[in-house]
Protein backbone atom coordinates (compact mmCIF):
# COMPACT_ATOMS: atom_id res chain seq x y z
CA UNK A 1 0.00 0.00 0.00
CA UNK A 2 1.46 3.14 -0.78
CA UNK A 3 1.71 6.11 1.45
CA UNK A 4 0.76 10.32 1.23
CA UNK A 5 2.09 12.15 3.65
CA UNK A 6 2.75 15.67 4.98
CA UNK A 7 3.15 18.36 8.10
CA UNK A 8 2.84 21.40 8.78
CA UNK A 9 5.01 23.03 11.46
CA UNK A 10 3.22 23.97 14.79
CA UNK A 11 5.24 27.08 15.66
CA UNK A 12 2.82 29.91 14.34
CA UNK A 13 -0.81 30.66 13.39
CA UNK A 14 -1.07 28.75 9.81
CA UNK A 15 -2.26 30.45 7.25
CA UNK A 16 -4.19 30.03 4.38
CA UNK A 17 -1.36 29.37 2.43
CA UNK A 18 -0.60 26.51 4.48
CA UNK A 19 -4.22 25.80 4.54
CA UNK A 20 -4.51 25.76 0.77
CA UNK A 21 -0.73 24.08 0.15
CA UNK A 22 -0.88 21.42 2.58
CA UNK A 23 -4.29 20.94 4.61
CA UNK A 24 -6.36 20.80 1.85
CA UNK A 25 -4.30 19.18 -1.15
CA UNK A 26 -3.81 16.61 1.91
CA UNK A 27 -7.89 16.44 2.24
CA UNK A 28 -8.25 16.08 -1.63
CA UNK A 29 -5.87 13.22 -1.75
CA UNK A 30 -7.22 11.59 0.97
CA UNK A 31 -10.77 11.65 -0.54
CA UNK A 32 -9.32 10.56 -4.02
CA UNK A 33 -6.58 7.53 -2.39
CA UNK A 34 -7.41 6.46 1.19
CA UNK A 35 -9.26 3.28 0.23
CA UNK A 36 -5.81 1.77 -0.81
CA UNK A 37 -3.21 4.28 0.86
CA UNK A 38 -1.90 5.58 4.16
CA UNK A 39 -2.73 9.04 4.63
CA UNK A 40 -0.18 10.02 6.66
CA UNK A 41 -0.45 13.25 8.68
CA UNK A 42 1.42 14.47 10.95
CA UNK A 43 2.91 17.69 13.11
CA UNK A 44 6.29 17.80 12.93
CA UNK A 45 6.63 19.72 16.36
CA UNK A 46 10.91 19.17 16.21
CA UNK A 47 10.54 21.43 13.63
CA UNK A 48 9.00 24.22 15.36
CA UNK A 49 11.57 25.79 17.11
CA UNK A 50 14.19 25.49 14.82
CA UNK A 51 14.31 29.78 14.74
CA UNK A 52 12.83 30.97 18.44
CA UNK A 53 9.57 30.74 20.08
CA UNK A 54 7.55 31.03 22.87
CA UNK A 55 7.99 27.61 24.29
CA UNK A 56 5.22 27.95 26.94
CA UNK A 57 2.94 27.93 24.00
CA UNK A 58 4.01 25.21 21.98
CA UNK A 59 2.16 22.36 23.47
CA UNK A 60 -1.50 24.24 22.88
CA UNK A 61 -0.13 25.33 18.94
CA UNK A 62 0.35 21.37 18.53
CA UNK A 63 -3.28 20.47 19.82
CA UNK A 64 -4.95 23.06 17.41
CA UNK A 65 -2.69 22.27 14.37
CA UNK A 66 -4.28 18.32 14.96
CA UNK A 67 -7.76 19.81 16.01
CA UNK A 68 -6.80 22.07 12.45
CA UNK A 69 -6.41 18.82 10.45
CA UNK A 70 -9.17 17.37 11.80
CA UNK A 71 -11.60 20.38 10.45
CA UNK A 72 -9.94 20.31 7.20
CA UNK A 73 -11.91 17.39 6.95
CA UNK A 74 -9.72 14.29 7.60
CA UNK A 75 -11.69 11.50 8.77
CA UNK A 76 -9.52 9.85 11.65
CA UNK A 77 -12.07 7.31 12.02
CA UNK A 78 -10.91 5.86 8.83
CA UNK A 79 -8.31 3.26 9.87
CA UNK A 80 -5.91 4.12 6.51
CA UNK A 81 -5.42 7.85 7.93
CA UNK A 82 -2.93 8.99 10.62
CA UNK A 83 -2.30 11.97 12.35
CA UNK A 84 0.34 12.13 15.19
CA UNK A 85 3.15 14.52 16.38
CA UNK A 86 6.50 13.72 15.07
CA UNK A 87 8.53 14.12 18.65
CA UNK A 88 5.90 11.26 19.72
CA UNK A 89 7.64 8.52 17.55
CA UNK A 90 11.13 8.89 18.44
CA UNK A 91 12.76 7.06 15.28
CA UNK A 92 12.28 10.25 13.84
CA UNK A 93 15.19 11.89 15.57
CA UNK A 94 16.90 8.50 15.52
CA UNK A 95 17.36 8.10 11.58
CA UNK A 96 17.52 11.69 11.60
CA UNK A 97 21.23 11.66 12.82
CA UNK A 98 21.59 8.60 11.12
CA UNK A 99 20.78 10.35 7.45
CA UNK A 100 23.17 13.62 8.86
CA UNK A 101 25.81 11.25 8.47
CA UNK A 102 25.21 10.65 4.88
CA UNK A 103 24.60 14.14 4.04
CA UNK A 104 27.51 16.54 2.94
CA UNK A 105 27.51 19.93 4.64
CA UNK A 106 27.88 21.71 1.08
CA UNK A 107 24.32 20.19 -0.47
CA UNK A 108 23.02 20.94 2.74
CA UNK A 109 24.03 24.66 2.72
CA UNK A 110 22.72 25.07 -1.00
CA UNK A 111 18.99 25.18 0.86
CA UNK A 112 17.65 28.44 -0.34
CA UNK A 113 15.11 28.16 2.50
CA UNK A 114 18.02 27.77 4.99
CA UNK A 115 19.82 31.14 3.31
CA UNK A 116 16.58 33.13 3.70
CA UNK A 117 15.40 31.92 7.14
CA UNK A 118 19.22 33.07 8.33
CA UNK A 119 19.34 36.35 6.91
CA UNK A 120 15.75 36.99 8.88
CA UNK A 121 17.30 35.29 12.06
CA UNK A 122 20.87 36.94 11.68
CA UNK A 123 21.20 36.74 15.64
CA UNK A 124 19.95 33.02 15.93
CA UNK A 125 21.25 31.00 13.00
CA UNK A 126 21.25 27.26 14.56
CA UNK A 127 22.44 24.20 13.91
CA UNK A 128 18.78 22.64 14.48
CA UNK A 129 18.00 25.70 11.59
CA UNK A 130 20.70 23.80 8.90
CA UNK A 131 19.44 20.26 9.74
CA UNK A 132 15.88 20.95 9.54
CA UNK A 133 15.80 19.27 5.97
CA UNK A 134 17.52 16.03 6.95
CA UNK A 135 15.13 15.54 10.18
CA UNK A 136 12.37 16.31 7.43
CA UNK A 137 14.45 13.68 5.07
CA UNK A 138 13.48 11.33 7.94
CA UNK A 139 9.86 12.00 8.45
CA UNK A 140 9.63 10.78 4.82
CA UNK A 141 11.52 7.96 4.30
CA UNK A 142 10.91 5.99 7.65
CA UNK A 143 7.32 5.35 6.19
CA UNK A 144 8.48 4.71 2.72
CA UNK A 145 5.90 7.90 1.60
CA UNK A 146 5.94 8.01 -2.14
CA UNK A 147 4.00 11.34 -2.70
CA UNK A 148 4.45 14.19 0.03
CA UNK A 149 1.90 17.22 -0.97
CA UNK A 150 3.86 20.72 -0.40
CA UNK A 151 3.97 24.01 -1.45
CA UNK A 152 6.10 25.16 -3.80
CA UNK A 153 8.64 26.39 -1.35
CA UNK A 154 9.25 22.30 -0.34
CA UNK A 155 10.04 21.16 -3.51
CA UNK A 156 14.02 21.75 -2.66
CA UNK A 157 14.08 19.72 0.54
CA UNK A 158 12.11 16.92 -1.30
CA UNK A 159 14.60 16.97 -3.88
CA UNK A 160 17.60 16.92 -1.02
CA UNK A 161 15.41 13.67 0.66
CA UNK A 162 15.45 11.93 -3.12
CA UNK A 163 19.19 12.24 -3.03
CA UNK A 164 19.79 11.29 0.33
CA UNK A 165 17.63 8.16 -0.12
CA UNK A 166 19.18 7.33 -3.77
CA UNK A 167 23.01 7.58 -1.53
CA UNK A 168 21.84 5.05 1.19
CA UNK A 169 20.37 2.97 -1.43
CA UNK A 170 23.23 2.52 -3.67
CA UNK A 171 25.37 2.39 -0.62
CA UNK A 172 23.56 -0.69 1.22
CA UNK A 173 20.69 -2.05 -1.32
CA UNK A 174 18.10 -0.71 -3.39
CA UNK A 175 14.85 -1.64 -1.22
CA UNK A 176 16.44 0.06 1.99
CA UNK A 177 13.91 2.99 1.38
CA UNK A 178 11.19 4.11 -1.12
CA UNK A 179 12.27 7.05 -3.55
CA UNK A 180 9.72 9.90 -3.07
CA UNK A 181 8.31 10.59 -6.59
CA UNK A 182 10.25 13.68 -8.39
CA UNK A 183 8.65 17.51 -8.33
CA UNK A 184 6.60 17.19 -11.49
CA UNK A 185 5.08 14.29 -10.59
CA UNK A 186 3.99 14.97 -7.24
CA UNK A 187 2.35 18.15 -8.67
CA UNK A 188 0.50 16.19 -11.12
CA UNK A 189 -0.83 13.87 -8.42
CA UNK A 190 -1.81 16.72 -7.19
CA UNK A 191 -3.93 17.58 -9.76
CA UNK A 192 -2.09 20.94 -10.39
CA UNK A 193 -0.03 22.46 -13.38
CA UNK A 194 3.04 23.73 -10.85
CA UNK A 195 3.95 24.33 -7.36
CA UNK A 196 1.61 25.89 -5.25
CA UNK A 197 2.25 29.34 -3.53
CA UNK A 198 0.09 32.11 -2.16
CA UNK A 199 0.98 35.27 -2.37
CA UNK A 200 1.50 38.04 0.59
CA UNK A 201 -1.12 40.40 0.26
CA UNK A 202 0.87 43.52 0.31
CA UNK A 203 4.26 42.44 -1.41
CA UNK A 204 2.94 39.36 -4.08
CA UNK A 205 6.15 38.91 -5.61
CA UNK A 206 7.07 36.93 -1.91
CA UNK A 207 4.56 34.35 -0.49
CA UNK A 208 2.10 34.30 2.21
CA UNK A 209 4.43 33.57 5.32
CA UNK A 210 2.95 32.48 8.73
CA UNK A 211 6.26 33.89 10.21
CA UNK A 212 5.54 37.31 8.63
CA UNK A 213 5.47 40.28 11.38
CA UNK A 214 3.20 42.55 9.33
CA UNK A 215 -0.21 41.10 9.86
CA UNK A 216 -1.58 43.12 6.82
CA UNK A 217 0.38 40.35 4.62
CA UNK A 218 -1.11 37.18 5.56
CA UNK A 219 -4.65 35.25 6.66
CA UNK A 220 -4.37 33.30 9.54
CA UNK A 221 -6.88 30.66 10.34
CA UNK A 222 -7.76 32.31 13.44
CA UNK A 223 -7.74 35.76 11.92
CA UNK A 224 -11.73 37.49 12.81
CA UNK A 225 -13.28 36.78 9.35
CA UNK A 226 -14.54 40.15 8.74
CA UNK A 227 -10.86 41.92 9.77
CA UNK A 228 -9.34 39.60 7.10
CA UNK A 229 -12.41 40.40 4.41
CA UNK A 230 -10.47 43.62 4.87
CA UNK A 231 -7.00 42.67 4.44
CA UNK A 232 -8.07 40.72 1.09
CA UNK A 233 -10.02 44.34 0.17
CA UNK A 234 -6.32 46.32 1.00
CA UNK A 235 -4.53 43.89 -0.85
CA UNK A 236 -2.00 45.34 -3.57
CA UNK A 237 -2.93 44.57 -6.92
CA UNK A 238 -1.28 47.07 -10.15
CA UNK A 239 -1.83 49.46 -12.60
CA UNK A 240 -2.70 47.06 -15.57
CA UNK A 241 -6.63 47.88 -15.06
CA UNK A 242 -7.69 44.46 -16.95
CA UNK A 243 -8.11 41.14 -14.63
CA UNK A 244 -5.83 38.69 -15.84
CA UNK A 245 -4.08 35.47 -14.91
CA UNK A 246 -0.49 36.28 -14.94
CA UNK A 247 1.86 35.63 -12.16
CA UNK A 248 4.58 37.69 -13.37
CA UNK A 249 2.76 41.07 -14.34
CA UNK A 250 -0.33 40.84 -11.88
CA UNK A 251 1.30 38.21 -9.02
CA UNK A 252 -1.79 40.17 -6.98
CA UNK A 253 -4.47 39.75 -8.70
CA UNK A 254 -3.59 36.34 -10.11
CA UNK A 255 -3.03 35.39 -6.18
CA UNK A 256 -6.88 36.85 -5.30
CA UNK A 257 -8.29 34.64 -8.90
CA UNK A 258 -6.15 31.04 -7.55
CA UNK A 259 -7.73 32.13 -3.59
CA UNK A 260 -11.27 32.32 -4.90
CA UNK A 261 -10.67 29.14 -7.50
CA UNK A 262 -9.54 26.84 -4.30
CA UNK A 263 -11.67 27.77 -1.47
CA UNK A 264 -14.58 27.36 -3.74
CA UNK A 265 -13.09 23.86 -4.97
CA UNK A 266 -13.81 25.52 -8.47
CA UNK A 267 -11.35 24.58 -11.67
CA UNK A 268 -9.02 27.92 -12.09
CA UNK A 269 -9.67 27.89 -15.36
CA UNK A 270 -13.28 28.20 -14.73
CA UNK A 271 -12.47 31.14 -12.20
CA UNK A 272 -10.20 32.86 -14.86
CA UNK A 273 -12.58 32.53 -17.63
CA UNK A 274 -15.38 34.06 -15.46
CA UNK A 275 -12.90 37.32 -14.74
CA UNK A 276 -11.26 37.51 -18.18
CA UNK A 277 -11.62 41.10 -19.31
CA UNK A 278 -13.56 42.63 -16.79
CA UNK A 279 -11.63 45.69 -15.42
CA UNK A 280 -12.95 46.23 -11.87
CA UNK A 281 -10.60 45.08 -9.15
CA UNK A 282 -13.07 45.98 -6.42
CA UNK A 283 -15.71 43.56 -7.42
CA UNK A 284 -12.44 40.72 -7.41
CA UNK A 285 -11.90 41.92 -4.17
CA UNK A 286 -15.15 42.02 -2.86
CA UNK A 287 -16.14 38.22 -4.34
CA UNK A 288 -12.47 36.44 -3.01
CA UNK A 289 -13.24 38.77 0.78
CA UNK A 290 -16.68 37.11 1.22
CA UNK A 291 -15.32 33.54 0.21
CA UNK A 292 -12.67 34.26 2.89
CA UNK A 293 -14.77 35.69 5.41
CA UNK A 294 -16.98 32.93 5.01
CA UNK A 295 -14.25 29.81 5.10
CA UNK A 296 -12.79 31.31 7.86
CA UNK A 297 -16.50 31.44 10.07
CA UNK A 298 -17.40 28.10 8.91
CA UNK A 299 -13.48 26.98 9.73
CA UNK A 300 -13.19 28.34 12.75
CA UNK A 301 -16.68 26.89 13.87
CA UNK A 302 -15.55 23.79 12.92
CA UNK A 303 -12.34 24.04 14.90
CA UNK A 304 -14.24 24.76 17.98
CA UNK A 305 -16.33 21.84 18.10
CA UNK A 306 -13.54 19.78 18.24
CA UNK A 307 -12.96 18.55 22.00
CA UNK A 308 -9.30 17.58 23.71
CA UNK A 309 -10.32 14.28 24.20
CA UNK A 310 -11.40 13.84 20.57
CA UNK A 311 -7.67 15.06 19.74
CA UNK A 312 -5.96 12.62 22.36
CA UNK A 313 -8.27 9.70 20.61
CA UNK A 314 -6.84 10.32 17.75
CA UNK A 315 -3.23 10.55 18.66
CA UNK A 316 -3.48 7.54 20.64
CA UNK A 317 -4.50 5.66 17.27
CA UNK A 318 -2.20 7.57 15.08
CA UNK A 319 0.88 7.17 17.26
CA UNK A 320 0.37 3.92 17.63
CA UNK A 321 0.46 3.07 13.98
CA UNK A 322 3.34 5.55 13.46
CA UNK A 323 5.81 4.15 16.71
CA UNK A 324 5.31 0.46 14.37
CA UNK A 325 5.44 1.84 10.88
CA UNK A 326 9.25 3.88 12.04
CA UNK A 327 10.68 1.25 14.13
CA UNK A 328 10.23 -1.46 11.95
CA UNK A 329 12.10 0.69 9.55
CA UNK A 330 14.79 2.11 12.15
CA UNK A 331 15.63 -1.45 12.36
CA UNK A 332 16.09 -2.30 9.04
CA UNK A 333 18.38 0.95 9.01
CA UNK A 334 19.74 0.01 12.26
CA UNK A 335 20.88 -3.41 10.45
CA UNK A 336 22.08 -2.08 6.92
CA UNK A 337 24.35 0.76 8.62
CA UNK A 338 26.11 -2.24 11.43
CA UNK A 339 24.33 -1.20 14.50
CA UNK A 340 22.41 -4.10 15.30
CA UNK A 341 22.38 -7.89 13.81
P1 LIG B 1 5.55 25.49 6.93
O1 LIG B 1 4.90 26.84 6.99
O2 LIG B 1 6.98 25.59 6.52
O3 LIG B 1 5.29 24.64 8.12
O4 LIG B 1 4.86 24.77 5.70
C1 LIG B 1 3.86 23.81 5.82
C2 LIG B 1 3.28 23.50 4.47
O5 LIG B 1 2.54 24.62 3.96
C3 LIG B 1 4.31 23.14 3.41
O6 LIG B 1 3.77 22.14 2.58
C4 LIG B 1 4.46 24.42 2.65
O7 LIG B 1 4.93 24.19 1.35
C5 LIG B 1 3.03 24.93 2.65
N1 LIG B 1 2.99 26.39 2.47
C6 LIG B 1 3.50 27.31 3.31
N2 LIG B 1 3.28 28.55 2.82
C7 LIG B 1 2.61 28.40 1.65
C8 LIG B 1 2.09 29.31 0.66
N3 LIG B 1 2.21 30.62 0.81
N4 LIG B 1 1.46 28.79 -0.43
C9 LIG B 1 1.33 27.46 -0.58
N5 LIG B 1 1.79 26.54 0.31
C10 LIG B 1 2.42 27.00 1.41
Amino acid sequence: MQTILTGVRANEEPTIGNFLGAYKSMVNLANEHSANSNINMFVPDLHSFTTPIDHSKLYAQVIKGIKYYIAAGLDANNPNIHIYRQSHVPAHSELAWILDCFTYFGEASRMTQFKEKSEEHADAITVGLFNYPILMAADILLYDAKYIPLGEDQFQHLELTRDIATRLNNKFGEDLFTIPAPEKEQVKFMHLEHGLRIRNLVDPSKKMSKSSENEKTKISLSDDPKAAAKKIMSATTDSEGVIRFDMINQPGISNLLTIEALLTDRNIQDVIADWAGQTSYGDLKRKVADTVEHFLADFQEKVANITDEQVEQVLAKGEEYANRVANAKLAKVQKAVGLIK
